[in-house]
This record gives structure tokens, C-alpha cells and sequence, in this order.
């Protein structure tokens, strides 16, 4: 690093830094799955803004309609008010995402963030089956407000904010737990309800825990939670602000389960190139449990966002997109096996499914260190887990081949130089 940039990044960092990881320079320009420094150095990028940006950097179409828009002084923000990009939005998503999907929901507009489409998702569960708590999983990640982090499991994350708000409760995720069946454990949970804990409003997960560590729940065990959740008149939450987008090969993460969840909450790559956006989509009926002005927020009409993210959907109106998803991520488990079985010393489990995969590691320190090398080679890869322990590989969508080698190549260097 240059004196000068040193002192930069320092000043940066003078700011609250909030992710677990700084990467020390300062980011000029990124195109596609690359990134430039201002030294010029490149960046392969398997963080893709931590989800955000599924169809890559600066998308030239996304771009080219947001600043024709601008140009023609376009409505930038608009609240609840009509505007053409969001009729636009609402159209294209029923017609290329719903539709083709026999999947019927009302979409709302929580507010821009993650964190805001839970909360909302929360509030309408309540408010529909009049009940109060909450199940959530183990290592699950669901935001940062009190509401939505009173069923993120992941005590290490939650414990600036002391106890949960309601009568929440985490349980075991899918097999994470040894020997446990979680169905049984929740079916007697559930059995037990009216003898102290009550009857929950919902359950809330991933398919695939991101923050948590890359834990990929087994679709028929999601079929199992469904199907509890009909008998105990529970709702089912899913939560794909990370895993859906096409993260995991179909643009729902839970469409391989055959599963219909009542309420599911997207944002990150909604917003199509990095624009903040969240939609939460409820069972129509829920509709008349939500009056105007119940659930509300300023920054809920982001007309750039609305263009970027109905750009997005055209990648789904036919499957290609999708299979080639699925091509590249079976690509990079194949690599991944291959790197976990040539470096035993790494004690390596693979972990997820779709471009949403990581090296769990069961040594302590070593993921992150291998992160840090694997910068220092340009390569932007993040650790998730309780502990750190995971190699989170989340590459834009839009990566070819010779991408994930090159980026896998300097993972793979980075791993000789650390064990060296
Ligand atoms: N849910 C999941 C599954 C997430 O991964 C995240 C963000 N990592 C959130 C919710 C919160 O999103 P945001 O940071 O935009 O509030």
C-alpha cells in the first residue's frame, strides 16, 4: 500500500466500521465480477456486496435506463405515489416471477432494506393469526432492529442488543445438530405450547443460512416445516433477502422444496445493480390486516431502484439464466471438493448449494486468515459462521467459468501460502 492510500484507508476507518472484515484499500471502479483499486489493482469479487449484486457491477443496461431517466428528470423518489417505473415493476414481477411460478401474492413495499421486509413480515404474522412470538433457527440472520434481531439465533451477533423483544424462540437448524431431529423437537414443542409458551404467530428462516455459515436446510426437510406449520396453523416466513435473486440456482431458494411459504421477504439484488429495495410478498387474503398508513417508512419509492430491478426480471423471462446458474455452481463444488480433499490440514466440510457455497473450516483463525491472503492476491472473499469459520463464496450471478477458476486459483495459492 502507498503512504498515501494507507493514510486514506486509516481515515476511513475512523468512521464506525461494522463488517467483521476491512479490506485495507480504497475501491475506484467495478464491472461485472471484477474491481479496481485505485493503485488499479483487480479484484476478482466473490462477495458481490454481500448479495447485493446478483447480476453483477454496473450492469451497462440497468445503467444506460437509470441515467435516461435521470436525464429526463424523472420522478428520482415518490413515496407510495404512482409512478410509471413502479407499475412498471409490479406488472413485470407478476408476469415473469409469480405467474410462471403458480404462485399468487400481494406485493408490499416494506421500506429499503432487509431488515425492513422482516419486520414487516413479522408485524403481518402477528397481526393475522393475533399471536405474538416467533420460532426461528440456530444461526439464522435476519437483520438488525430489535424486532428482526430477536429472531437472528446467531447469539454472537445479537448480544449488543441484550434479550430478544417477545417470546421468540431459536431452535435447531435442519441436521446442524447432531443426532437431533428438529421436526420431532418442534412437533413437541409445538405439542407442549399452552403449558407456559405459547402457540407461536410464525416461523421465519433461510433455506440457506448466509451469515450462519452457509447451512443449506435439505428440501425435504423444508417440506416437513411446511407442513407442520399447516397443522398448527402456523405461518411460514421464508426469508430470501440472501439466498433468493437466483442465489441458489431458482429464483425463490425454496422453489426445488415444492414448498408455497405465506410470506417471503427479498431485497439485496431486488434493486438489480446495487439499489436499495425490498418487496414482502403476503397470502392476498393477509391484505385486509394491513391498513394504510400501518406500515409505512419515507424511502419506499425509489423510482432508479424500480428500473434497475424490472431490467433484472428480463434475465428470468426465459431459463437460461437459471441453467446457467446451476452449470456454475456445480462447477464450483466440484472445486470446492477438490481443495477440501488435496488440503486435509483445512479439516474442510462444503457447505451450500447454488453460488451461495463455503469451506467450513474446524480450525481456529485459519478461514479468516486465508480471507486476508486471499486479498492481498485480489481476491474479495468474506467469512461467515458463530466463529468465523466458513469461506463464504458468493460471486455475482453473471461470473463465467474463467471467473471462479481465477478466483478459486488464488483462494487455492492463498491456502498454500497460510498452511505453508
Ligand atoms: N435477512 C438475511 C437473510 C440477510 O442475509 C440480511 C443481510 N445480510 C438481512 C436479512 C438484513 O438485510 P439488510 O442488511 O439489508 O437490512
Amino acid at each position: 500500500l502507498t503512504d498515501a492510500k494507507m493514510k486514506t484507508f486509516e481515515e476511513l476507518e475512523s468512521a464506525v466500521r461494522s463488517y467483521s472484515r476491512g479490506w485495507p484499500t480504497i475501491f475506484q471502479k467495478a464491472k461485472g465480477y471484477k474491481m479496481w483499486d485505485t493503485d488499479g489493482i483487480e479484484y476478482i469479487d466473490f462477495f458481490a456486496g454481500a448479495g447485493t449484486l446478483n447480476y453483477g457491477h454496473n450492469d451497462q443496461t440497468m445503467q444506460e435506463k437509470v441515467i435516461e431517466y435521470i436525464r429526463n428528470d424523472g420522478i428520482i423518489h415518490s413515496l407510495d405515489m404512482g409512478t410509471n417505473p413502479r407499475k412498471e415493476f409490479l406488472e413485470r414481477f407478476k408476469e415473469v416471477i409469480l405467474t410462471p411460478r403458480e404462485l399468487d401474492y400481494k406485493v408490499m413495499f416494506p421500506g429499503p432494506t432487509g431488515t425492513n421486509t422482516v419486520e414487516s413480515a413479522l408485524k403481518i404474522a402477528r397481526k393475522v393469526t393475533g399471536r405474538d412470538s416467533v420460532i426461528s433457527f440456530t444461526n439464522a440472520f435476519h437483520g438488525m432492529t430489535i424486532g428482526s434481531l430477536s429472531v437472528t439465533g446467531n447469539s454472537f451477533k445479537r448480544h449488543g442488543a441484550g434479550v430478544p423483544l417477545h417470546h421468540s424462540v431459536s431452535m435447531p437448524f435442519d441436521d446442524y445438530v447432531e443426532d437431533q431431529d428438529t421436526i420431532a423437537y418442534l412437533e413437541r414443542f409445538l405439542e407442549d405450547s399452552g403449558s407456559g409458551v405459547a402457540l407461536p404467530a410464525a416461523i421465519i428462516l433461510e433455506t440457506v443460512q448466509g451469515e450462519g455459515g452457509i447451512n443449506a436446510a435439505r428440501m425435504e426437510w423444508l417440506k416437513k416445516i411446511e407442513t407442520l406449520c399447516k397443522r398448527w396453523d402456523i405461518l411460514l416466513i421464508i426469508d430470501d433477502v440472501q439466498a433468493g435473486n437466483g442465489r441458489t440456482g431458482t429464483f425463490f431458494s425454496f422453489e426445488p422444496a415444492g414448498i408455497n411459504p405465506d410470506i417471503v421477504c427479498l431485497s439485496k439484488s431486488i434493486g438489480g445493480f446495487g439499489l436499495p429495495m425490498a418487496i414482502t410478498l403476503i397470502k392476498p387474503e393477509y391484505d385486509k390486516h394491513w391498513g394504510p398508513g400501518e406500515h409505512n417508512g419515507t424511502f419506499r419509492g425509489n423510482n432508479l431502484a424500480f428500473i434497475a430491478a424490472t431490467e433484472a426480471l428480463s434475465n428470468w423471462e426465459t431459463d437460461d439464466f437459471a441453467l446457467a446458474v446451476q452449470e456454475k455452481a456445480a462447477f464450483l463444488s466440484k472445486n470446492v471438493e477438490m481443495i477440501i480433499d488435496k488440503y486435509p490440514e483445512l479439516k474442510g466440510t462444503p457447505r451450500g448449494r447454488g453460488l451461495m457455497q463455503g469451506i467450513a473450516i474446524d480450525v481456529d483463525g485459519l478461514a479468516d486468515d486465508i480471507c486476508a491472503e486471499a486479498f492481498n492476491r485480489g481476491l474479495i472473499v468474506e467469512t461467515s459462521g458463530p466463529n468465523d469459520e466458513v469461506i463464504k463464496f458468493l460471486p455475482p450471478l453473471i461470473i463465467d467459468i474463467e471467473g471462479l477458476e481465477k478466483g478459486l486459483g488464488i483462494l487455492e495459492d492463498s491456502i498454500k501460502h497460510v498452511l505453508a
